[in-house]
């Protein structure tokens, strides 16, 4: 599978945005894009008028990037909300944050989407009591999470089991206790704190 190779904060930089790729540091006083807010490279300080193409493109990104996805899944993401009914950029968002991946990190069982996925990919949970490996798996209503019995021992998860619970969105429930998790309802745009336009990202793909 393709994957971003590039240096995580070089991605705020670019974005001109903290996406918080990089877990409990984006966090610390260490963060790239607060010691230095522009973007990288020779040009990075000019001020460029940017077209509205250019802020349409950069808006895109910056949603791809906060949830980890390249741009053919992306692109599909975008098909399938505009076969739904409702608003295309609210679904679009809201398909985003049913991965299951992305579940994982809203459940605070990954400190970030990228370290989530790993944890999916590795085969560490399960849905509705069936293994599940895929990052991009959709969850639905009803829909329950859990650690698998056999890794609920390891140390990475006994840590998990001794936090407490942060602020979980509406539409999620997380005990830490048992490591499992439930999807109450489906999330809607109120429920997604990125700071995303994304009617400037429908606007780019319609054309
Ligand atoms: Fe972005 Fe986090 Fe790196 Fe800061 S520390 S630049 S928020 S990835």
């Amino acid at each position: 599978m393709a994957k971003y190779t590039e240096s995580k904060c070089r991605l705020c930089r670019r974005e001109g945005a903290k996406l918080f790729l990089k877990g409990e540091r984006c966090f610390k006083g260490v963060c790239a894009f607060e010691k230095r807010p522009v973007a990288p490279g020779q040009h990075g300080m000019s001020r460029k008028k940017v077209s509205e193409y250019g802020l349409q493109l950069r808006e895109k990104q910056k949603c791809k990037r906060i949830y980890g996805v390249l741009e053919g899944q992306f692109r599909k993401y975008y098909e399938k909300a505009d076969r739904m009914k409702g608003i295309t950029g609210e679904n679009m968002l809201s398909l985003l944050e049913r991965r299951l991946d992305n579940v994982i990190f809203r459940m605070g069982i990954g400190s970030s989407r990228s370290q989530a996925r790993q944890l999916v990919t590795h085969a560490h949970f399960t849905v509705n009591g069936r293994n599940v490996n895929i990052a991009s798996y959709q969850v639905k209503v009803g829909d329950v999470i859990a650690v698998k019995e056999t890794k609920k021992d390891n140390k990475y998860f006994a840590e998990i089991k001794q936090m407490k619970v942060g602020v979980m969105p509406k539409w999620l429930e997380f005990d830490p206790e048992t490591l499992t998790g439930k999807v109450i309802a489906l999330p809607v745009r109120d429920d997604i704190d990125i700071q995303i336009a994304e009617h400037m990202i429908i606007e780019l793909y319609s054309k």
